[in-house]
């Protein structure tokens, strides 16, 4: 470095949450930890890409050198491995910016989890799915040098940083002759094995052999001496590309194999675990030309729920990268789609502002669509396993899509999966389909009860009366499931209906003779329904016989138009003001309760008997009760 800059060397603090993610990287990425190497080389041509998007506004960008590339170089007696590109470079405000801190959404979040779960992360699945970064350098690292200039600057505007990754590091103007950057790293001790040319090879083509830049390597070549002047072999270093330096998604589909297709996945998505499956498209001849390679990963990230959770899109025009996180190409239900859409017709100099109005993107967007449903189609049909396992991870995602996505309504309610009364546990594995076809001679609609968790779902008093018709019906307690519901009202044909709502169907009612029993014992008890309904005036708005409970006592409906208890619940967590509706009493007359109802004589003792049915018809339902000091005193006075 030039002593005249020494002055100006800066010693800065990482920032807090820089420090932790490099102290839990250097424990769980052991394992893992060549992978630094497609971080370095993923970043590196990030910055390629950045530059020539920025060359197509500005040429004389590319006046330095156009020719871009990465380069990978060991040297056995320093003891280093150094990285390099010829890309944008950066700035010291960048340097700063983008190597003292870890910006990315949802670092906190990844600290707790991996505090957490770190132990059991052996594979490092937590760790991929953040996409770790310049950071893992350190895990192979004592010491990282970075020299780097931005793309249109004068060479002394260079910067030069170092750090030993313990808490500090160390940042200074330089002068650096070569536009880009380059990142040397100190090899710990136990780190040797990435001096040696076969390792470093292997890394690169499995992590990065489409990346879109040559990757050139200088390997060490033995040149035979012609023999007739009796000249020895020489040692000679050559420039070597190693990887097949082109982008994936332009090879004929027939040219590339499966595990082409897994390492550009890792590398596109940052991932430890190989893709579950994908979709390679190329659409030409029409009024829009673009090809789209999309995948379904096979575990959901840990930011999946995260509002700024980044969706895994990249667009490129004409095989110039645009955007990450093309949010316009595909609908927020289909967010764990990863992949490129490489557009012919966008110009180049696209905002994300023009794709949101732009009719290209909506075709665009469209057409993936149509893929990913038809390869989830695909997958529900002919690899059910996989199926499953897309489905375990993202089946809560896709139940967004109803709502999200008219046109397309059948089609995912189609790859809906549910757990019901009749599936084995909390697995959600039923189709509609499945459903629909073991209805009973009778059944027009499809019977769904919901509640904030499977148990309270699966032990809803609402129940018994289908259990005893041999009815099934849907357990829905996913968060989503009240969203969904409320928009997909039927599939094909049959309308979907709460087995808690309003009054029952025609199928379900009663026959005569039971009708004429229910009538005799109803009238036997006609006054005490005057008599709870006067008691609890303030918290029900009316108290009716059941027709649906067999064994319980008591449950809590909800009229035709209002809304349910779980979507009240939902929206009053959610700091929503709702209307504040009663419930409706039903009581089941064959229930022993009743008939102890009907015998007590002591106000204060019937009164107690009437808060508790309902306090449990709530309780049942998974709700909370407003006073659960008193409902404990009366059940106390009760059985005392
Ligand atoms: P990410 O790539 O996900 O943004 P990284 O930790 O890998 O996270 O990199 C952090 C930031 O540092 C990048 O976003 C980029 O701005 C900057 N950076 C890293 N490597 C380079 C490079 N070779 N050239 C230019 N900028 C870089
Ligand atoms: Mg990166």
């Amino acid at each position: 470095m030039d002593k005249s800059n020494q002055a100006t060397t800066q010693r800065k603090k990482f920032a807090t949450e820089t420090k932790q993610v490099l102290e839990l990287f250097a424990k769980w990425l052991y394992q893992n930890r060549e992978i630094f190497l497609r971080e370095l080389i993923s970043n590196a041509s990030d910055a390629n890409d950045k530059l020539k998007l920025d060359a197509l506004r500005d040429e004389s960008l590319f006046a330095e050198d156009s020719d871009l590339k990465i380069w990978v170089r060991y040297n056995k007696e320093a003891n280093t491995l150094t990285v390099q590109d010829n890309g944008i470079g950066m700035s010291l405000d960048e340097v700063v910016d983008h190597l003292g801190t870890i910006a990315k959404s949802g670092t906190k979040q990844f600290i707790e989890r991996m505090s957490q779960e770190g132990s059991r992360d052996a594979n490092g699945q937590l760790i991929g799915q953040f996409g770790v970064g310049f950071y893992s350098a350190f895990v192979v690292s004592d010491k990282v040098e970075v020299r780097t200039r931005r793309a249109g600057l004068p060479t002394q505007e260079g910067v030069y940083w170092c750090s030993a990754g313990v808490d500090d590091y160390e940042v200074a103007p330089a002068d650096i002759a070569r536009r880009g950057t380059e990142i040397v790293m100190h090899l710990k001790e136990d780190a040797k094995e990435f001096l040696e040319e076969y390792r470093l090879r292997k890394i690169i083509t499995t992590y990065s052999d489409h990346i879109a830049y040559p990757i050139v390597m200088f390997v060490e070549k033995t040149i035979e001496g012609d023999k007739d002047k009796d000249e020895k072999p020489q040692k000679e270093i050559q420039e070597e590309i190693v990887n097949q330096a082109n982008a994936l998604w332009t090879v004929p589909k027939k040219e590339i194999k499966d595990e082409e297709y897994q390492s550009f996945y890792k590398h596109v998505s940052h991932d430890f675990n190989a893709p579950l499956a994908w979709t390679h498209n190329k659409v030409e001849g029409g009024k829009h030309e673009y090809t789209s390679l999309l995948y379904v990963p096979s575990e959901a990230p840990f930011d999946l729920w995260n509002r700024e959770y980044k969706h895994g899109l990249k667009l490129y025009v004409q095989r110039v990268f645009i955007l990450d996180d093309a949010k316009s190409l595909l609908p927020s239900y289909l967010r764990f789609v990863k992949g490129v859409v490489d557009s012919n017709d966008l110009p180049l100099n696209v905002s994300r502002e023009v794709l949101q109005s732009s009719q290209t993107v909506d075709m665009i967007r469209a057409g993936c669509v149509k893929r990913v449903l038809d390869l989830l189609g695909y997958l529900a049909e002919q690899e059910p396993g996989k199926y499953q396992t897309f489905w375990n991870a993202f089946g809560a995602v896709l139940k967004e899509g109803p709502a999200e996505d008219f046109s397309n309504k059948d089609k995912i309610a189609g790859l809906l999966r549910f757990t019901s009364t009749r599936t084995e546990d909390a697995k959600q594995t039923l189709s509609f389909d499945q459903y629909i076809e073991r209805m009973p001679e009778g059944q027009d609609k499809i019977y769904y009860v919901i509640a904030d968790s499977y148990q309270s779902a699966k032990n809803s008093p609402h129940l018994e009366l289908f259990a005893n018709k041999g009815i099934e019906v849907l357990l829905l307690s996913d968060r989503v499931d009240e969203w969904l519901v409320s928009r997909l009202t039927e599939y094909q044909g049959k309308k979907l209906v709460s087995v808690a709502r309003g009054e029952l169907d025609e199928g379900l009612k009663l026959d005569e003779q039971e009708q004429e029993e229910l009538k005799k014992t109803e009238e036997d008890y006609s006054d005490i329904l005057q008599r709870v309904q006067d008691v609890l005036k303030d918290r029900v708005k009316d108290v009716r016989f059941s027709k649906r409970l067999t064994s319980s006592a008591s449950c809590i409906v909800a009229d035709e138009d209002e809304m349910s208890a779980n979507l009240r619940r939902m929206l009053i967590e959610s700091g929503q003001s709702v209307p504040d509706v009663k419930p409706i009493l039903e009581l089941n007359v064959k229930h022993a309760l009743l008939s102890r109802l009907k015998g007590e004589t002591q106000d204060a003792l019937f009164a107690d008997l009437a808060h508790v049915l309902l306090d449990q018809a709530i309780l049942a339902e998974g709700g909370q009760l407003e006073n659960p000091a008193a409902f404990v005193k009366r059940m106390n006075d009760l059985v005392a």
